[in-house]
């Protein structure tokens, strides 16, 4: 077997919670993303089969194009049902929170969850855990919260327990999270965890023609219409931007998720390596800030210095209250703060070295 990213010691704790507890909720982060879903379907997987009663609880929709994975129809989603969704979460004896870092990113599941008397139980790879949980499993290192969830199932001496279903949703977090394993995946004990899933039957060929293979045509056209018209390139500051509005959205019969993958594009071009893409939510209002960075770029720091967000270095996001015009300044302002700082890592952005 691989190396456990775990002490036994770490995961001593929530083994002795499965031994008295019978419902456990799992809780993940607000626009659910490949990790968050496929870590929560895996470790709900796993708990169920251990005879729990288990359930995921989303605060909005995941997209659709993680509908296949394997237990998508039993998420319940918050915001379809919001006392329904409390009911739940106040009669867990463990609450688990997969893929999230701070409480602020469940959005209003937090009010709840912070009522809630049950055991908190943190499994995460975002930095900077914050301090509301009984166990806390916090691994910025990890490829994906999906990779932690393969590591706690062994290190609760469960290889065995990994059934094809459940390897199937860990391998699309992994993978998502990843960018199809071109990023924050240099790693082999990583690769020794996907032999593992290999073997439990899963078809890695076939996960990644159904995440990435399965667009509408409207969406490619979006993608298209972006690169093309929308894309802005700032030589001065290695950095690019991508803007679109909710007419354009609607020109191109926006489904959630047809966005996805579009901030990482311009990190194709030479010289870009920090780029930001921001989205009109039809759903919230807000504009939805995507930052991705090459290297030691931290642009996780940008979206916190000027737009009050947060995430990993090379991965970050935000919400911005205002109009694209108001985000787009502030967004030059920060490029313009930046280029003046004398950090390395954000010099790096501008010297590239
Ligand atoms: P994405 O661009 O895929 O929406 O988000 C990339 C990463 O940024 C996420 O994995 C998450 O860590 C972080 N992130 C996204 N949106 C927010 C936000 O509104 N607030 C904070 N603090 N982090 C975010
Ligand atoms: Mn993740």
């Amino acid at each position: 077997m691989i190396e456990n990213m775990f002490l036994s010691s770490d995961v001593a704790e929530f083994r002795q919670w499965m031994s008295w507890a019978d419902r456990f909720v799992i809780l993940t982060h607000i626009n659910p993303d490949g990790d968050a879903a496929g870590s929560s379907l895996a470790l709900c997987q796993y708990l169920k089969n251990k005879g729990k009663d288990a359930v995921v609880i989303v605060p909005d929709a995941s997209p659709a194009f993680l509908s296949w994975l394997p237990g998508f129809d039993d998420i319940k989603v918050y915001a379809n049902d919001p006392q329904k969704a409390e009911d739940l979460v106040y009669k867990a004896d463990v609450l688990c929170c997969l893929d999230f870092n701070v409480v602020g990113r469940i959005g209003k599941v937090a009010a709840s969850f912070l009522y809630s008397n049950a055991k908190k139980f943190l499994l995460d790879h975002h930095p900077y855990p914050g301090a509301n949980f009984d166990i806390t499993l916090s691994h910025p290192e990890a490829s994906s919260t999906s990779e932690m969830v393969f590591h706690l199932i062994c290190a609760m001496g469960g290889f065995n327990d990994i059934t094809l279903e459940i390897a199937t949703c860990i391998y699309t977090g992994i993978m998502t999270d990843t960018g199809g394993l071109s990023y924050n995946s240099n790693n082999s004990t990583l690769f020794l965890a996907i032999a593992h899933l290999l073997e439990k039957g899963i078809d890695k060929d076939e996960i990644y023609r159904k995440v990435y293979y399965n667009y509408s045509e409207s969406r490619l056209r979006l993608q298209g219409y972006v690169l093309n018209e929308k894309m802005k390139v700032f030589p001065q500051f290695s950095t690019s931007l991508i803007t679109l509005s909710n007419k354009e959205l609607k020109r191109f019969s926006y489904r959630k998720g047809d966005t996805e993958g579009f901030v990482n594009m311009p990190l194709q071009i030479n010289g870009v390596s920090m780029s930001a893409f921001f989205r009109e939510d039809i759903e919230s209002g807000v504009i939805k800030l995507s930052f991705r960075s090459v290297g030691s770029v931290p642009c996780n720091r940008f979206a916190t210095d000027f737009f009050n967000g947060g995430g990993h270095q090379n991965a970050a996001g935000g919400e911005f209250r205002g109009t694209m015009d108001e985000a787009v300044e502030r967004f030059m302002k920060g490029l313009e703060e930046w280029s003046k700082s004398t950090e390395d890592c954000i010099r790096q952005l501008f010297t590239g070295k």
